[in-house]
């Protein structure tokens, strides 16, 4: 099979012939038709996490067709249109996994990152990672919404905010222009915030009914004046602009942070004690949450905004990510 791999950490990509992987026992073999380009892909490009397998191929959002399955599964069969997240797999065995809690195993089987990824003709899964792609939903559509996709829908549906309550997302782009479709869609009075008068007419197009541009305006008094934020999604890479929106919650109004900024984010204790409010982390969501996440989707008549290029040109397609020039997600196509 034709694979994109990095030999060791911060080579290029190199396009290789592999041998077609073969199922273990409780895997599945994946035909790949698309893998998105994320932001953390970069992880295995550059090494950031430690004993990552070199060489490996990156991907962790993967679509495609079971084509082969190994001993010990149940419930999935050959022809089976399936994906594959940042969620590849849990342990079963460590404590969070015995409480339930399956995003947070401490084995977590992550693709791309501790086995070989989406970014090839073929992959293993592991079957507790597995995904069902409804019909209504392309291939390159579904592949986005396994990352940014799960991580934005999950954090907003399990945020607490009530139809009707002032929900804000910061930042425009991957992530964020899912976030504002599904607050719009959740019944949030959705306000999106982003630097520029240019993006309002996209982020009313996305379905926000109240656009801040933090180019111009105080979008922390901006809330305040609206009654305050119930749920603030943050989406930037930027611990300053998060850490500058904490005064536009309401009370027991709560920050989610799911942008990676290299800073610390900064709060002072009192706009947090006597309104009661909180900042969280969340992690994006397992196999089932991403199953949800794709049903709402068509449902709701969500979807990424998606620019695709064939699996060779995987190189320059992380470029343009990692440069922000893409139009939103970049996703790799086989062609299968
Ligand atoms: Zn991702
Ligand atoms: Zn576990």
């Amino acid at each position: 099979m034709r694979a994109i791999q990095v030999a060791r950490a911060g080579a290029p990509f190199e396009l290789v012939q592999r041998a077609l992987p073969q199922p273990g026992y409780g895997e599945v073999r994946v035909k790949v038709q698309a893998c998105g380009v994320c932001h953390s892909d970069s992880i295995a490009k550059e090494g950031l996490f430690p004993g990552i397998p070199y060489p490996i191929i990156p991907g962790h959002e993967v679509a495609g067709v079971i084509d082969q399955i190994g001993d010990g599964v149940v419930g999935w069969s050959v022809g089976t249109r399936v994906g594959v997240g940042w969620f590849g797999g849990n342990c079963g065995r460590c404590e969070p996994c015995r409480r339930g809690d399956l995003i947070d195993c401490q084995n977590i089987r992550i693709p791309g990152i501790n086995f070989d990824g989406g970014y090839a003709e073929a992959m293993i899964a592991q079957a507790s990672g597995l995904v069902r792609i409804p019909d209504d939903l392309a291939s390159e559509e579904a592949a986005p919404l396994l990352c940014a996709g799960v991580t934005t829908y999950n954090a907003l549906r399990n945020s607490g905010a009530r139809a009707g309550d002032v929900v804000a997302i910061l930042g425009l782009s991957g992530l964020g222009h899912l976030g504002v479709q599904f607050a719009a869609k959740m019944g949030f009075r959705t306000v999106a915030i982003g630097r520029g008068a240019d993006k309002e007419s996209f982020a009313r197009q996305l379905g926000a009914h109240v656009y801040l541009d933090g180019e111009k305006q105080n979008p922390a008094a901006e809330l305040a004046k609206l009654g305050g934020a119930k749920t603030i999604l943050a989406t930037v890479p930027n611990s300053k602009a998060m850490s500058e929106l904490v005064p536009g919650l309401s009370v027991r109004g709560k920050l989610i942070v799911i942008g990676v900024g290299a800073e610390p984010i900064q709060v002072s204790a009192v706009d947090l004690i006597a309104t009661n409010r909180t900042i969280h982390g969340h992690a994006s969501g397992t196999s089932i949450d991403s199953e949800d996440t794709l049903k709402f989707s068509v449902l709701a008549a969500v979807r990424p905004m998606t620019e695709t290029m064939p699996l060779e040109r995987a190189a320059e397609a992380y470029e343009k990510m990692m440069a922000a020039k893409a139009r939103f997600r970049m996703v790799l196509t086989t062609g299968a």
